[in-house]
């Protein structure tokens, strides 16, 4: 764990406002490095929780059904769609993925917040849906760093991989719909800052209301 990270942990400990949790919705183009900000911030935020999407894609080595992703087919994916079990879904690449809703629900009623990882479509759609949600965008320093990292992780085909670089720059084009924009050339530095925002959205004033009410009414009382 990095140290400026470790000193934003012991910052954060109590931090969380107690009411409804609150929806960091974080994209970028594939390879932009989300999924790494993403775990070294969950590793150290109290209170924040990861929505493990459903996915039609396979799974790549070392990705465990449940944790990354719940792997299903297409048949099993439409039912669900169908049932209208998805907070939201979209076709990425080729493959749909899809945020179940049950998980936000029963989180975020019990004052967890949730990060999602999801596309730049996935982004608009919860953005539409006008819950207590937060946008970040992460974005990579080159389309070369792009293909570098998707090359290094090793499990795309040539195509896909042409796929997914040549889908870049139309999700770039979509940065400015996000609330913070975090510019991801150096790991330390960026994951401190998610961490960062997600601190200070928890000392927005609209999220603290029932503790401030609560002081006030303490004052009264003496
Ligand atoms: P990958 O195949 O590299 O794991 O993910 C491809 C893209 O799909 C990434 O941009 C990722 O953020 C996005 N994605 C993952 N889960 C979801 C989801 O539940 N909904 C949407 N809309 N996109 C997702």
């Amino acid at each position: 764990m990095s140290s400026k990270v470790k000193d934003l942990q012991s910052e954060t400990q109590h931090a969380k406002p107690s009411q409804g949790g609150v929806l960091y919705v974080v994209s970028s183009p594939s390879g932009g490095g989300k999924g790494t900000l993403i775990r070294r911030v969950l590793d150290v935020m109290p209170d924040l929780s990861y929505s493990v999407s459903y996915t039609t894609r396979a799974p790549r080595n070392g990705e465990v059904h449940g944790r990354e992703y719940f792997f299903v087919d297409r048949p099993e994916f439409e039912t669900m769609v169908a049932a209208g079990e998805f907070l939201e879904w979209a076709n990425v690449h080729g493959n749909l993925y899809g945020t179940a809703e049950s998980q936000v629900v029963s989180e975020t009623t019990a004052g967890v917040d949730l990060v999602l990882e999801v596309d730049v479509q996935g982004a608009d759609s919860v953005r539409k849906l006008a819950l207590d949600s937060v946008s970040i965008f992460i974005l990579p320093p080159s389309l070369e760093t792009l293909r570098q990292r998707l090359l290094s992780r090793g499990t795309d085909t040539p195509e896909q991989l042409a796929v997914r670089l040549r889908n870049a720059p139309a999700e770039l084009s979509q940065y400015e719909k996000f609330d913070y924009i975090i510019f991801n050339d150096e790991v330390e530095r960026a994951s401190a800052q998610l961490a960062a925002i997600v601190t200070a959205e928890r000392a927005r004033r609209s999220r603290q209301e029932a503790l401030v009410r609560d002081v006030i009414n303490k004052f009264k009382e003496v």
